[in-house]
């Protein structure tokens, strides 16, 4: 163990109970380990004590264990792109431990590019800036539109050059998540057959993640459902300020209900239910309006390793899991059903609401309406009493119509015109990670310039509020940039 003292309070059980699901290792010494972000206000919450930035690049960078720490790689599986891998594990990754907040809450502390494990499989094991800051960015982003998600603590550059399609400054990324336990985790067992370690996986879940679930009568079916419902409610999230995964493998689903693994993701401007942005993802398994489904299809895969603890015979498992699984669609379809309806001010979500969201998105996607502006500008036109919205579409009319049927609907919402506006504008945000924007940043801070950056990740913090001066921010890429392509891991 190192003698760097982080002022961290480790409490390392996924170390101490798993021994079987890990392999303890290091990662490599970085020649010039430069903390160039923290998260202050996260590292306050975790009790970070020790602020002193070369010895926190020292061990953000993975060469060096702080006290307390048991560094390791976490061994899993996984379907990607629907073929399954049984045994992926942490390639670039390396778990610190776990640390206690204040409230005795439980948080992974995670890097991300410190160097090969033995679960690399010939990659490098690396991380290259722009990737790190992307994470950074996208993520803080999402938190602060009150998605659940893996946090950013740090970002340290490490002094290398790494080679991808050019020589690129070399970073770790230091991740905070409740947990790492994926679906791919259980996954890697199931598929050996032994399931007295998926049972035990199974518990040190439920003990962490749904404590409640361990009176449960049937706690494993319970857990199912419990997984179930977070990852519908996640997903319902997504949609709703217009996030694409991208790379919805079921290593990268967690059990906890936390988003994870940013790499190909990327926030749609102009409205399009079929958008990809992944290089990789050439038959757009995981565009945008696929990701519920791919949900379902993910947690179908994690109620598979759980069978034989539902049931000892196998059918009446399978008919129990199967009937769990179908429970996907009723909370998804809740969420986004009041979720949307919020989106246009309407406080109480009634069944035909379904159909004038849809109609809208309809408009939106015909005319290619920016997916962020809308709904602002649908709240600012109430308040108002303008039409300005009218103008973000090429067919008018059919807007118009549209909005005839929404004003009345919004008439016989209980709420008043201020409550109204107040709720669009709680849940609508002004500023989302414009990929133009996020573009950017990275480039400069290639170059060394971390402004960009540093302003961007200060603006989304707040994302709903308007901001005096960054009006460029709120709009759309201009033509100049393209259709957004991204090619990055995750
Ligand atoms: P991901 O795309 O992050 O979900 O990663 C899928 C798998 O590939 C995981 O097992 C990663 O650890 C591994 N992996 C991705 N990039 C690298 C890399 N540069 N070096 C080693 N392993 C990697
Ligand atoms: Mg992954």
């Amino acid at each position: 163990m190192g003698c760097i003292d982080l002022g961290f309070r480790f409490d390392n059980s996924f170390a101490r109970e798993m021994s079987w699901a890990y392999d303890a290792c290091l990662g490599d010494l970085a020649p010039a380990p430069k903390l160039i972000k923290l998260n202050s206000e996260l590292a306050a919450s975790l009790a970070l004590g020790n602020r002193d930035s070369e010895q926190l690049a020292r061990v953000l960078s993975g060469g060096e264990a702080p006290v307390g720490a048991e560094p390791l790689a976490q061994v899993y599986a996984g379907h990607q792109f629907g073929g399954f891998s049984p045994r992926l594990g942490d390639g670039r990754a390396l778990l610190l431990g776990e640390v206690l907040d204040g409230s005795e809450n439980r948080w992974d502390i995670q890097l991300k590019g410190s160097g090969p494990t033995c679960f690399s499989r010939g990659g490098d094991g690396k991380a290259v800036i722009g990737a790190a800051l992307r994470e950074y960015i996208l993520c803080e982003a999402m938190h602060a539109l009150d998605i659940p998600t893996t946090r950013a603590l740090a970002v340290v550059t490490t002094g290398e050059e790494i080679f991808r399609d050019r020589l690129l400054p070399g970073a770790v990324f230091t991740r905070v998540a409740s947990s790492h336990l994926r679906v791919g985790t259980f996954q890697y067992f199931a598929a050996r057959g032994e399931m007295d370690r998926v049972k035990q996986l199974a518990d040190h879940s439920i003990a962490r993640h749904y404590p409640q679930l361990q009176q449960s009568k049937q706690p494993y079916l319970d857990f199912i459902c419990a997984v179930r419902d977070r990852q519908a409610k996640l997903v319902a999230k997504w949609l709703l300020v217009g996030f694409v995964h991208g790379v919805m493998n079921t290593d990268n689903m967690t059990i906890s209900g936390e988003t994870i693994d940013y790499g190909p993701c990327a926030f749609i401007d102009h409205y399009d239910a079929d958008a990809v942005f992944s290089s990789i993802d050439r038959e757009g398994r995981y565009r945008y309006s696929a990701q519920p489904a791919i949900a379902q299809w993910n947690l179908a895969r994690f109620a598979e390793t759980l069978l034989p603890l539902l049931n000892d015979d196998e059918q009446q498992a399978i008919d129990l899991a199967t009937e769990a699984i179908k429970g996907f669609w009723p909370v998804f379809n809740q969420h986004w059903l009041s979720g949307a309806c919020a989106k246009l001010g309407l406080s109480e979500p009634q069944e035909q609401d379904g159909e004038l969201c849809e109609q809208l998105l309809e408009l939106m996607a015909d005319d290619g309406v920016d997916f962020t502006q809308l709904f602002r500008q649908l709240a600012q036109d109430i308040e108002t009493a303008d039409n300005q919205a009218q103008q973000l579409f090429a067919k008018a009319e059919a807007f118009n119509a549209w909005r005839e049927r929404w004003l009345a609907r919004l008439s016989s919402d209980p709420h008043s015109k201020a409550q109204q506006v107040g709720l669009m504008n709680r849940v609508n945000p002004v500023y989302i990670a414009r990929n133009h924007l996020v573009e950017a940043a990275i480039a400069a801070a290639e170059q060394g310039d971390y402004q960009p950056f540093e302003r961007l990740t200060e603006l989304l913090q707040d994302p709903f509020q308007v901001r005096e001066g960054f009006e460029e921010y709120a709009k759309a890429a201009p033509a100049s940039f393209g259709p957004f392509v991204s090619y990055c891991g995750t």
